[in-house]
């Protein structure tokens, strides 16, 4: 049957381009129209693979020559040309091939002036532009000018050759070589006033078509720099957005309002960032001159890159993975293998004996000492010295992992688990339980602050202080919850000592903070060493803060929100006069700012984690900031965290950071960043929150010279823009990109775990992974069960139990997984009966922050060196690369003795996705993915990577198997969970990616991702 059709149509094919009968042409076409008029495209599709289009086009040319034109057979025959070339992706080449450019030209200009006969010309005239190469020949032959005959200013006559021939000449405009020769005969200005004309008298908006069709063919044109400029030259951009403003509040007219709109961004003139240097403000000069000079700025004027063809991608592809990953795939086997080198001497791993004391150690004093406290001094030596207090129950804190996944979570009310969590946490501020008490903790406090003194070189030594709150006593009235009516009055008075405020808050501090000291904080923040130096505390980190009592749903998107920033945006340009260009803040020149300036914010970010370089005053109540790059770098631009103050009441202030790189960002998919008031705070409610309104992350017209920018891809520039309302007048408030976890949080974090854990059951340690570039601790923590009895066999078991190595924060920016790493700790030395049984099976190996440096000084992803300290496990530097280095000194340590770790797991965070998966190795799905055929005789592999994610799949609410990937690419090979699982031969090698968002699926869909409730 299908033989019979085949051949059936190849018959009129053939006849059609032979024959020279009128009748028998007339039919074959009346057939064919009849064919493809009923159907699907997949009729036409089959007409051109069975030679549709050449034969038609070749009865086309036979039929051309032919004089005196005949148009019954014409105007059927175009009819099906321009149907069939729709679908004919090598249309334009097939006309190449049987010469009918010209013939196709010349018809038309034969028929100018016969409307219905011109149309048709037109229909098959744009199918054929659509090959650029086909396009470009029409337009040396003048199909432009043709055009420009056809197209009129508004006219209610002949409409359909209008539309035919403007989207004709838009096609046409595909071609730069085109756009080139239509700005130079002078059509762009003739567009524009022909748009214009249209604009204006289409009141009715009935011809909507013609005037999008004209934004088009303006679109293509300014594709190229000189299009651009000649735009920019012939008033375009005030031309457009003034016509636009019209258009704004009529919905029927989003074609026009997104093209238009996407005509302004493109044409806007391109300029550098505001700022000196793109270079950090921060320098590290490197131990032992290892590294090449900086790259030099390229100069200036070379921001514009001609030809920049941009699709403006919808935003419906979230996900884009691109196909291209399976380019990076390894496929060299003896590569996938794993391999027992070692990337140093070994006598060197001797020194990493010490970092496993739990394998040497004597529990002589086992019974004795349990029994009572042990001597201060030597508290940190040894296990059993603390204080004995217990952690609270991790089974009734940590709910989720126990919910049944399909539980729902009311989306605006109070969590229900918040009832099972609040018990303990109520208990854990009973003193008498949990709590370590007054003298504890001042003993403590003096402890911590002598170990900081010591750590600290004296000539660095320095006061740190709490950023200053306002020293206006009424301030303090409004503010202060009524407890603090004494501090009211003690501080109320004329002389306002800033000590005594600090020493009032602390005292009135509710402690209700669980793992949170404000004191503890002091102590640690004052061994930090930073480039900068820090002298003030930022409040939040400083004061602590709480969960807030429900989660939020991620932000719905306002309908045209992004596309109404962008015009605001365009309207500095245009309007000039609202615009203030006040730099308010600026880490580079303090000079240079001007704080304080009547109704203007006051910023600041010189504190632990923030990086704010500059603030400037774009009009009343808006602002474009800019972020600093991270150490020794020009860029990985992403994390953020600042103070702002001087704020009036309900208004929306909006601010916009205008040196994002990444290319698209959770902030277009519901994300919001987080806020604290301190005010709020000291109110009792000392929380980050999710705000921020009408946000949107889009490309700006700041570039990047490309010498500055390593490459095409670090050349542009995006904003995040959002607006927000303060929630009380002058009040002193942190913005962020996602919820800051410092350094000192960290530190001060072990020492209360340290201080609260049971140290009859948990086996606690807190070493020194080894110093940093910077001269910061990077602690190592060995954490399991204290041996059952003194027993031979109880002691064997100790010290026989498997390692699990755990790290996280090689990414700054990614506090995200210090959160993660704060609950698993605090999850590992709880009552937790699951806990307990992991430290009775497991030594946990832990290394909860590998790049404090980057953490501290405010970095998005590099170390003090400028490297990705993620990319370094290959060939660590000892000296560049320390935590990294000693990291993997200690895993080859293991190895050498014969314990490499079970399991090996490196926390990040991930800002592209939501929810939370694992990245892991496996050879086979690595070479069946990349299509390679795979001898399952000689490579044989375990599957055990794929338990541990299942289990998580299982029990954790968050985590999405069908995320994970157990793909090796070759651009990872210098990741640590690539090399350990290849060097160490760990099996169970992962990856651990968590949102920066929310979830897409089960218990918390649609929910933001909240602090965790410990
Ligand atoms: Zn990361």
């Amino acid at each position: 049957m299908a033989e019979q059709e085949a051949s059936g149509l190849q018959v009129l094919l053939s006849t059609l381009q032979s024959s020279g009968d009128k009748d028998v042409i007339l039919n074959i076409l009346s057939v064919l129209t009849d064919l493809l008029s009923l159907g699907t495209g997949r009729r036409i599709q089959y007409v051109i693979s069975k030679g549709g289009s050449e034969a038609l086009l070749q009865a086309l040319t036979t039929t051309a020559r032919t004089e005196p034109l005949d148009h019954s057979i014409l105007l059927p025959l175009l009819r099906l040309l321009a149907r069939v070339g729709q679908r004919d992706r090598k249309f334009g080449l097939k006309v190449q091939k049987a010469e009918a450019t010209d013939t196709i030209l010349s018809l038309a200009r034969r028929n100018l002036c016969h409307h219905l006969h011109l149309t048709h010309c037109l229909w098959v005239l744009r199918v054929c532009a659509s090959n650029v190469t086909t396009g470009t020949t029409l337009g040396i032959n003048g199909a432009m000018e043709l055009l420009f005959k056809v197209i009129t200013p508004y006219s209610k006559r002949h409409i359909r050759t209008v539309r035919a021939a403007i989207e004709a000449l838009a096609a046409l405009l595909k071609s730069k070589s085109n756009s080139r020769r239509a700005v130079s005969r002078g059509f762009l200005g003739g567009l524009l006033r022909l748009y214009q004309d249209w604009h204006r008298n289409d009141v009715s908006n009935n011809y909507v078509y013609i005037r999008r069709g004209l934004l088009l063919c303006l679109k293509h044109i300014t594709n190229i720099q000189l299009g651009r400029e000649t735009f920019l030259c012939s008033k375009g951009m005030e031309i457009l957005f003034t016509s636009v403003q019209d258009c704004l509040s009529c919905k029927n007219l989003d074609p026009i309002i997104n093209t238009v709109t996407q005509i302004l961004r493109k044409c806007y003139p391109k300029e550098p960032l505001p700022v000196a240097t793109v270079r950090s403000s921060y320098s590290f000069p490197l131990p032992g001159n290892t590294k090449a000079e900086p790259p030099c700025e390229g100069s200036e004027g070379d921001y514009e890159s001609d030809g920049e063809e941009e699709a403006e991608k919808d935003l419906d592809s979230e996900e884009e993975e691109s196909k291209e990953e399976d380019y990076d795939l390894e496929t060299d086997v003896n590569k996938l293998r794993s391999k027992a080198v070692l990337d140093r001497p070994e006598e060197e791993l001797g020194q990493y004996e010490a970092m496993c004391p739990e394998l040497s150690h004597n529990f002589q004093e086992l019974e004795t000492e349990s029994e009572e406290k042990k001597s201060l001094e030597d508290r940190t030596e040894n296990l059993l010295s603390a204080p004995s207090h217990s952690i609270p129950n991790a089974t009734s804190v940590k709910h989720p992992n126990y919910r049944l996944r399909n539980q729902s979570v009311t989306e605006m009310g109070p969590d229900p688990g918040e009832k099972d969590f609040k018990v303990p946490l109520q208990s854990w501020t009973k003193k008498e339980i949990c709590r370590w008490d007054q003298t504890d903790e001042k003993r403590d406090i003096a402890e911590t602050a002598q170990e900081a003194d010591s750590c600290e070189d004296p000539a660095r030594n320095h006061v740190l202080i709490l950023r200053p709150l306002p020293k206006d006593p009424a301030w303090y009235k409004k503010t202060f919850y009524p407890e603090c009516e004494a501090l009211i009055n003690s501080i109320a008075g004329e002389s306002l000592d800033y000590s005594d405020i600090v020493t009032n808050l602390l005292e009135k501090h509710q402690g209700d903070i669980p793992f949170h000291s404000p004191r503890f904080y002091i102590a640690r923040a004052k061994c930090v060493k930073s480039i900068p130096d820090y002298k003030d505390l930022a409040f939040p980190d400083f004061w602590g803060h709480q969960p807030p009592p429900y989660s939020k749903p991620m932000l719905e998107r306002k309908y045209g929100v992004q596309r109404d920033k962008v015009l605001d945006d365009v309207r500095r340009l245009i309007q000039p006069g609202d615009v203030i260009g006040r730099t308010v803040f600026d880490l580079d020149e303090p000079s240079h700012s001007s704080p304080g300036a009547p109704g203007c914010l006051t910023f600041f970010s010189k504190f632990e984690s923030g990086n704010l370089r500059k603030a400037i005053q774009v009009r009343e109540f808006e602002y474009d900031l800019i972020m600093n790059a991270d150490v020794n770098s020009n860029q990985q631009h992403q994390w953020f965290y600042f103070e702002v103050r001087g704020m009036k009441l309900a208004v929306p202030y909006r601010f916009n950071i205008i040196n994002c790189e990444k290319f698209n960002s959770q902030f277009n998919y519901g994300m919001q960043l987080v806020m604290y008031s301190v005010k709020e705070a000291l109110q009792g409610r000392p929380r980050w929150l999710r705000a921020g309104h009408d946000i949107c992350y889009y490309k700006n017209h700041y570039r990047c010279s490309a010498a500055a920018g390593r490459g095409v891809k670090g050349n542009f520039y995006y904003t995040l823009t959002f607006n927000i309302k303060f929630p009380h007048k002058d009040d002193v408030c942190y913005l962020a990109y996602h919820y800051p976890y410092t350094y000192s949080t960290m530190m001060s974090h072990l020492d209360i775990l340290e201080r609260n854990r049971n140290p009859k059951k948990v086996y606690w340690r807190q070493q020194t992974l080894c110093q940093t570039l910077g001269g910061n601790l990077c602690p190592l923590l060995t954490i399991t069960a204290m041996p059952e009895s003194k027993k031979r066999e109880d002691l064997e078991q100790f010290c026989n139990r498997p390692y699990v190595f755990l790290v996280a924060r090689v990414h700054p920016g990614e506090s995200n997984a210090s959160w993660v790493m704060k609950g698993t700790l605090e999850f590992l030395v709880s009552n937790d009966p699951i806990a307990d049984l992991l430290r009775k099976c497991f030594i946990f190996k832990i290394v909860p922050m590998l790049n404090p440096d980057g953490v501290i000084n405010g970095n998005h992803r590099c170390s003090l060196s400028g490297d990705d300290l993620n990319r370094q496990w290959l060939t660590p530097n000892s000296q560049l690369h320390p935590t990294i280095y000693h990291a993997k000194g200690l895993l080859y340590y293991l190895r050498s003795i014969g314990r490499a770790p079970l399991v090996f797991c490196d926390y990040h965070g991930h800002s592209q996705r939501k929810n939370v998966f694992l990245y892991g190795c496996s050879i086979k799905e690595t070479l069946w993915q990349a299509g390679c055929t795979v001898d399952t005789a000689v490579i044989t592999e375990d599957v055990g990577y794929r338990t541990l994610p299942k289990i998580l799949d299982k029990v954790a609410p968050a985590f999405v198997m069908n995320s994970c990937s157990f793909l090796v690419e070759k651009s990872r090979e210098s990741t640590a969970r690539v090399v350990v699982w290849k060097e160490m031969g760990v099996l169970r090698s992962y990856t651990m990616e968590s949102t920066y968002c929310g979830c897409s699926h089960g218990l918390y869909k649609k929910l933001q991702q909240q602090q965790p409730r410990d």
